[in-house]
């Protein structure tokens, strides 16, 4: 077509401004900067047991508050911060951030005694060779028993090198931290790599969460990854939990742990001090 011929030419004669290698860069310095200048924020979503109906730890999502566009959620910056690198300093920041919370809530706070702390990592971070140390030393850092630690890897980034993640996983777990397989029914793993991944817990994808009551389908496979989760002795975690009767259909089917807006949205320090007083 026309349009695809000239494209070339008329890329030539376009405005830098609205070039989208050029915006590309732009944002990326600008997120590199946000880094360094602290920008970047975290939220925490409590995790509620659902034997208990307490609140059994929380999840730290980042967010970057930018310039001129407002506090962005990772949909806008997480992909950027993988393909350049930059995940790595991310990463290190959001786990120190969170561990600081962690310490803070351990000493001066009745109300987040014996609490976990749900980290996610990316693919390039999984590959990073630098990683486990980098943990160690957070948690050193910090003086916190590695236990409560919790680190998140997407089932998609565990099986685009499931042979380099069984071993990255391996050194995780010989530090004494927790491991949860995230967005669970998304990707395709096999039962073989799930048995050699050393996990603790599965999160079953939100998508399938929000079909339950009605969907008959989602409903199977949310038992059924319930199921599977305790036929290998591990913990069965809902995401994206938004409805009573969603909560009761999985408090029913012996899911361990849910997360959803039904319970709490993620929040910022000072609110989910307030949230777990109230609720703890
Ligand atoms: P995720 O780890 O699966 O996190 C769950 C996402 O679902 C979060 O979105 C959370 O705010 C949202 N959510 C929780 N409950 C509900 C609900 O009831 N309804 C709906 N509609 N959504 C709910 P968020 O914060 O935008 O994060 C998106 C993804 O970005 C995360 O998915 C995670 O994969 C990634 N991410 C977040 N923080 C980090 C980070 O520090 N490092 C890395 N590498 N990735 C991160
Ligand atoms: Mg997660
Ligand atoms: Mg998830
Ligand atoms: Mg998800």
């Amino acid at each position: 077509r026309a349009k695809e011929r000239g494209r070339n030419r008329w890329e030539l004669h376009r405005p830098a401004a609205s070039d989208p290698a050029v915006d590309r860069l732009r944002a990326l310095g600008e997120l590199r900067r946000g880094i360094g200048e602290g920008a970047l924020r975290v939220h925490y979503q409590p995790r509620i047991d659902l034997h208990t109906g307490r609140a059994s730890g929380v999840e730290a999502l980042v967010r970057w508050q930018h310039p001129t566009r407002g506090l962005l959620p990772p949909s806008e910056f997480i992909a950027m911060a993988e393909e350049s690198g930059l995940v790595r300093p991310l990463g290190a920041w959001v786990l120190d951030e969170t561990l600081k919370l962690a310490e803070s809530l351990r000493r001066d706070d009745r109300h987040g005694a014996g609490l976990e702390f749900a980290v996610n990592l990316s693919a390039r971070q999984l590959n990073d060779p630098g990683l486990v140390d980098m943990v160690e030393s957070a948690l050193e850092r910090r003086n916190l028993d590695p236990a409560l630690l919790l680190l998140e890897i997407t089932e998609t980034a565990l099986m685009s090198d499931p042979g380099a993640a069984v071993e990255s996983l391996a050194a995780l777990k010989n530090l004494g931290v927790g491991l949860a397989v995230d967005d669970f029914g998304t990707g395709y793993s096999s039962l073989t790599y799930l048995k050699k991944f050393p996990i603790n817990e599965l999160k079953i994808d939100r998508s399938f969460i929000m079909g339950l009551g009605l969907d008959s389908g989602d409903a199977a496979i949310v038992g059924s990854c319930i199921d599977l989760a305790h036929a290998v002795g591990i913990r069965a975690v809902a995401e994206g939990v938004e409805t009573s009767g969603q909560a009761q259909t999985l408090q029913d089917m012996g899911c361990d742990l849910a997360q959803g807006y039904l319970f709490a949205r993620p929040l910022p320090e000072p609110r989910l001090r307030e949230w777990l007083a109230s609720h703890t």
